[in-house]
């Protein structure tokens, strides 16, 4: 039996990506939508064949509580409104899926915790890569010291975002500029790659004068972080330069790396070992999959076994807390101890 999902908010995402990725879940369906845009709502609802009763608005979202064909709620909404989405979802019954980043603040996302563990509801933050095949490799390499130990990371996540009027530009809707949307990816990447939570940050931050998307956001962060095994990693996301989303674990004898990385599909792998004379260097190939798919059925999954999620609503607190780490070190020019981690119950 598959597990029943509404869809809150259609906007890119949820009808480019996350609509057609439900065709290809095998555990998953959406039987209900939430959507300020009526007309729109029809259409998708007419096109996917979901029951026109089975649509809502944000007004009359909580109704959704009465609706026993809904198990769980995916959140889709600019980063603002997960909060508050989350907590009325949960006080409808509901287990969330939440998009990235969690919420605005660290403080959003602990009352987003409370409320689905008061309403016994599960929470999961809907991080892709840490259901994709490439990165799960990646870290069962480095975990296993394939290439002895890893020393360094270096992770990119940078894009030329442009349209300044659209919310992402906007403070109080995105929380942040290029960090929270996709500086996030290096970040949790690193620490699911490592296993380990960073102890201290050191960061850069900028945007260029005058440019009317920088006005409420940052343009670009740079930052280190430091592992208590001793790996210090660079990574750098930025919204005003082409596409790059790539990053290279460099071990005692070798490399991995992935060009893209953090992309939806397409990604490419590559180790190099170090020999005596010179590198050899290897591709590896892996079946493509879905990773939205991967993402919603491991929900299901969860909700069907009643198993805590990989990522929890606490890896997304824990995150929240690195990148206030951040912001504030970018600010005082000084490293800045990250609060030790919350310790998650992650799934499996
Ligand atoms: P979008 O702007 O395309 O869609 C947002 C939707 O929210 C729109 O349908 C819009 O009408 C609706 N909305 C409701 N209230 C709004 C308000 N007050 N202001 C603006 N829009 C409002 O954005 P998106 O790219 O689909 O992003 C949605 C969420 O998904 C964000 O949290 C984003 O970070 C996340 N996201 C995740 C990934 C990923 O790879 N996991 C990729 C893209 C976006």
């Amino acid at each position: 039996k598959r597990v029943g999902y509404a869809i809150v908010g259609l906007g890119h995402l949820a009808l480019e990506e996350l609509m057609p990725a439900f065709a290809q879940c095998k555990k998953s369906k959406v039987v209900a939508l939430v959507s300020g845009s009526p007309e729109k709502m029809l259409k998708v609802a007419r096109q996917y064949g979901i029951n026109e009763k089975s649509c809502y608005s944000y007004a009359t979202y909580d109704r959704l509580k009465d609706n026993p064909e809904v198990q769980v709620i995916y959140i889709v909404l600019p980063n603002s409104m997960h909060a508050e989405y989350t907590i009325r979802g949960a006080k409808a019954g509901k287990h969330i899926l939440c998009e990235k980043p969690m919420a605005n603040s660290a403080a959003e996302c602990q009352a987003m915790i409370d409320a689905c563990r008061k309403a016994n509801r599960k929470l999961m933050v809907a991080y892709r890569i840490q259901y994709e095949p490439y990165n799960r490799l990646v870290r069962d390499m480095v975990r296993s010291n394939q290439f002895g130990r890893t020393k360094t990371i270096e992770a990119v996540n940078v894009q030329n975002s442009d349209n300044p009027a659209h919310w992402r530009f906007k403070k109080a809707l995105a929380g942040g500029g290029a960090l929270p949307d996709i500086g996030l990816y290096c970040l949790n990447t690193l620490r699911y790659l490592t296993g380990e939570e960073p102890t201290e940050v050191f960061a850069y931050q900028s945007s260029t004068p005058g440019d009317p998307r920088f006005k409420e956001v940052e343009e670009m962060v740079s930052w280190q972080m430091r592992f208590p095994s001793g790996i210090i990693t660079n990574c750098l996301t930025h919204y005003g330069v082409h596409e790059t989303r790539r990053y290279r674990v460099m071990a005692e004898r070798g490399w991995i790396g992935l060009d893209p990385g953090f992309s939806y599909s397409g990604l490419k792998m590559e180790v190099a070992f170090a020999e005596k004379k010179a590198e050899r260097r290897e591709a590896v190939s892996l079946p493509d999959v879905n990773q939205f798919a991967a993402e919603i059925d491991h929900m299901s999954e969860c909700v069907l076994t009643d198993r805590v999620p990989f990522t929890p609503g606490e890896e997304g607190l824990q995150d929240q807390r690195i990148m206030e780490a951040i912001y504030k070190s970018a600010k005082t020019g000084r490293p800045v101890k990250v609060p030790s981690a919350v310790k998650a119950t992650r799934g499996k």
